[in-house]
């Protein structure tokens, strides 16, 4: 039987379990999830396994970056699963605090992220979405104190986001991206792919498909333009409603045409039925 984590709920059991790790300098590393882990999350905890003595995973549903028309509600919650996930993956501390140890009566705090979080992608769609993702791991990064978090590439916008604002604010913790884990047919791991109907998961990889093609094309030179418009219309005759196909620069998400100009990543979300995915690639 692999032991299982610590668990800790609220700021003073936290931080009593991290001081002997952090008195007998042991390095910590820290992946923040929402919970209802699948194979994308397990690969964070084992990259963070390679780049300290101690791993803590949060497991927190953030109420701050949904929009109340959103899938707070009913977003997955499998934390007993979560927890038995966890101790295979020989993680040491589960953080998973009360929404009032995150956010005690009075609360009156947050942070405004600029810079990628103001391109037009994610934040056109979700304008609440990146303040409270900056405000959650900003205070994530305080409680745990982490020398290095994990993020997944899958959320690339959040990836800068967060990097971006560990730099601002002299937050002394590296921030590494980890590549998406995907389905063999290549749909990108989401907590949210449960909730696709089989006909819905059966058109999902569409947008990893559209995405690979796209880079390829645009690689080999061809105007990204035409060929985000093709994609765009793949995607739709998919039986998609298309957010956006983009190309970025890979680092300040601003608007590219060329690789001339810079490295490029694509991004694209798109909504079948009542789910929203997003995917990215690089080019
Ligand atoms: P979430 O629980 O969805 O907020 O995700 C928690 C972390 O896991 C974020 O850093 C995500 O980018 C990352 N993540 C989610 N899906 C994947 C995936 N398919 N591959 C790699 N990382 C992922």
């Amino acid at each position: 039987m692999p032991r299982r984590p610590i668990i800790a709920r609220t700021v003073p059991v936290l931080r009593k379990t991290l001081s002997p790790f952090r008195r007998k300098g042991e390095r910590i590393a820290l992946v923040p999830t929402m919970g209802a882990l699948h194979q994308g999350h397990l690969t964070l905890v084992k990259e963070a396994r390679k780049r300290a003595d101690r791993v803590v995973v949060s497991i927190f549903v953030n109420p701050t970056q949904f929009a109340p028309n959103e899938d707070f509600g009913s977003y997955p919650r499998t934390f007993d699963t979560d927890v038995k996930a966890l101790a295979e993956a020989k993680a040491d501390v589960v953080w998973a605090p009360t929404p009032q140890a995150m956010y005690p009566e009075g609360f009156a705090t947050r942070i405004a992220p600029e810079g990628a979080a103001l391109t037009g992608l994610e934040d056109k769609f979700r304008p609440h979405f990146f303040g409270g993702v900056a405000t959650v791991v900003a205070k994530l990064f305080t409680q745990v104190q982490p020398d290095v978090a994990l993020f997944g590439q899958k959320d690339y916008q959040q990836l800068q986001v967060v990097t971006q604002m560990a730099k601002d604010l002299d937050l002394a913790v590296k921030v590494v991206g980890i590549p998406t884990v995907r389905e063999k047919d290549g749909l990108a791991l989401s907590s949210r792919n449960a909730y696709l109907s089989a006909a819905e998961r059966a058109v999902a990889p569409v947008l990893a498909r559209v995405l690979k093609a796209a880079a390829q094309r645009i690689k080999q030179g061809e105007p990204s333009e035409m060929v985000l418009e093709e994609g765009r219309a793949e995607i739709a005759r998919a039986g998609f409603a298309v957010d956006y196909l983009e190309a970025r620069h890979a680092v300040t998400l601003a608007p590219i045409a060329s690789l001339k100009d810079g490295p490029i990543r694509l991004l694209v979300a798109a909504k079948i039925g009542k789910t929203r995915l997003i995917d990215n690639l690089g080019v």
